[in-house]
């Protein structure tokens, strides 16, 4: 199975929903060589990188590239020049470096509030019930523009769980939803369908593009 193969088929089975799903490439680990190769395709949006440096040493701007992990804000500066969206807003201070990083760069930068949907400790993320007042926070910031929300769940999860913390996860962005707020960042390979169908409109795919990775 090739690359290609794969995001067809990726794109074959989103067909199960009657919306638009935005595809990114989560690219960790992976060459350059293979992230032209998924781009080759034209089916997907960007890719998705999750560490500064990895980012930097692929760095081609003839991709489109997204930021999907923790991000550390000393290195906000390394990545505002060269990113579409960044998917992993989940403390002010993040926040408030990417508007003074976008404000030098003359650019509003387009980022999604991740949501931390199993209130896991290890993980970052805004619980759901603090989200109001984590946007009420960070409105005000004139360089930043807030386009959704990334879910990231547990990976214990059994399906109906998922099921169900994705519906929660859509319920809440629903009552958020605006013309701009429009993102629902949520599913990765081996829930993507059920984050689909819960209403998720963008997924981020690592080895259901690649591979398992090695
Ligand atoms: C690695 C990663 C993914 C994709 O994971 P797969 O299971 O390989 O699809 C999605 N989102 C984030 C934040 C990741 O780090």
């Amino acid at each position: 199975m090739n690359i290609v193969d794969n995001i067809e088929k990726i794109v074959q089975s989103l067909s199960v929903v009657n919306h638009k799903v935005e595809l990114v490439a989560a690219t960790k680990t992976r060459t350059i060589d293979e992230v032209q190769l998924a781009m080759s395709s034209k089916l997907i949006a960007a890719s998705g990188e999750n560490r500064v440096q990895e980012l930097l040493s692929k760095y081609d701007d003839s991709i489109t590239w997204d930021f999907i992990g923790q991000l550390q804000t000393n290195k906000v500066k390394y990545i505002i020049d060269k990113v579409r969206l960044i998917h992993s807003v989940d403390r002010y201070s993040l926040a408030k470096t990417i508007d003074k990083e976008a404000k030098k760069n003359n650019k509003v930068q387009d980022v999604l509030v991740q949501i931390n949907a199993g209130k896991e400790e290890s993980k970052g993320g805004i619980f759901l019930e603090d989200i109001h007042a984590f946007l009420d926070e960070i409105a005000y910031f004139e360089n930043i523009q807030i386009r959704g929300v990334m879910a990231v769940v547990p990976l214990d999860y059994d399906d109906d769980q998922l099921k169900r913390t994705f519906d929660k996860v859509y319920a809440k962005y629903s009552q958020l939803k605006t013309n701009t707020f429009s993102y629902l960042s949520m599913g990765m390979s081996n829930d993507y369908l059920i984050a689909v169908e819960s209403g998720a409109n963008l997924i981020r795919l690592g080895r259901a593009i690649f591979g398992q990775r090695g």
